[in-house]
């Protein structure tokens, strides 16, 4: 069974199984204690490091999004559950090189990580090239403005970096489509204060670019306060399929 290309094992369908249905309890928890809809939070899962087959058995539960860090893995693991019939959203959420966007295009939905006007006009310019609609993409926001670390800067000029000029380059490119936001609390950070200061670039962000809705923001560790604090999708790995052996 094993050697079926997207085959998963029936203990870790039923593991998969009780991992999502202790995140969606967490998830409708934290919406009804923020008085939010549970419809408005979109579940993630974060499959990296985790095979084609965890992938296939989570769509055929119910999962209708997933997330990828890294191309290299990404790319054959979204073949292989297609050929298995499995066809979630594909999110990517890692850094990305701009000799990468051509790939990445060609099997994401949605692309998290854009960060800088340099790697939005290498993504414009792939995306038209081998897509037929628009993909799209949130900014990544650096939450503790420390420019070493990923995320575009809010309130700060610089023209490649800065959060305006970034989101100012992808509303402004034909191949791509202004969907929102996306952040990671920062090491060390209290995930209230992080998410706080996240809600408030949300709101100045949402003022300018009104059809740009989404929030992504929140992980395993820190779910609830994010969807406390707005968020819109959730990206989770280690409480639904597992720790992985190497942390990234
Ligand atoms: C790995 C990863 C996640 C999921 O992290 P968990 O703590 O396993 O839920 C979320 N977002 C990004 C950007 C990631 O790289």
């Amino acid at each position: 069974m094993t050697d079926i290309p997207g085959a998963v094992r029936p203990d870790r369908r039923a593991e998969l199984a009780a991992g999502l249905t202790q995140v969606r309890a967490r998830i409708a928890d934290a919406c009804a204690a923020a008085g939010r809809d549970r419809g408005e939070v979109t579940l993630i899962a974060v499959t990296k490091t985790y095979p084609a087959g965890d992938v296939v058995a989570l769509t055929g539960l119910g999962v209708t999004d997933v997330g990828e860090n890294r191309d290299q893995e990404a790319a054959p693991k979204a073949a292989e559950a297609a050929a298995a019939g499995a066809a979630p959203r594909w999110h990517f959420i890692g850094q990305l090189q701009r000799n990468k966007a051509r790939s990445v295009v060609r099997y994401a939905d949605v692309v998290q990580s854009v960060d800088s006007v340099r790697l939005a006009v290498a993504l414009d310019a792939a995306a038209a090239a081998v897509r037929d609609r628009p993909l799209d993409v949130l900014v990544q926001v650096s939450i503790d403005g420390d420019a070493a670390r990923g995320g575009a800067l809010p309130g700060v000029g610089d023209p490649d970096r800065g959060l305006d000029p970034v989101a100012e380059a992808v509303a402004g490119s034909a191949g791509l489509r202004l969907a929102g936001l996306m952040a990671v609390a920062p090491l060390g950070w209290e995930p209230e204060r992080a998410f706080a200061r996240l809600a408030e670039v949300a709101e100045r962000f949402r003022a300018r670019h009104p059809g740009a809705t989404v929030l992504s923001a929140g992980m395993s560790g820190d779910l609830e306060s994010a969807i406390g604090y707005g968020a819109t999708h959730v990206r989770v790995g280690s409480a639904l399929l597992g720790m992985r052996p190497t942390l990234r």
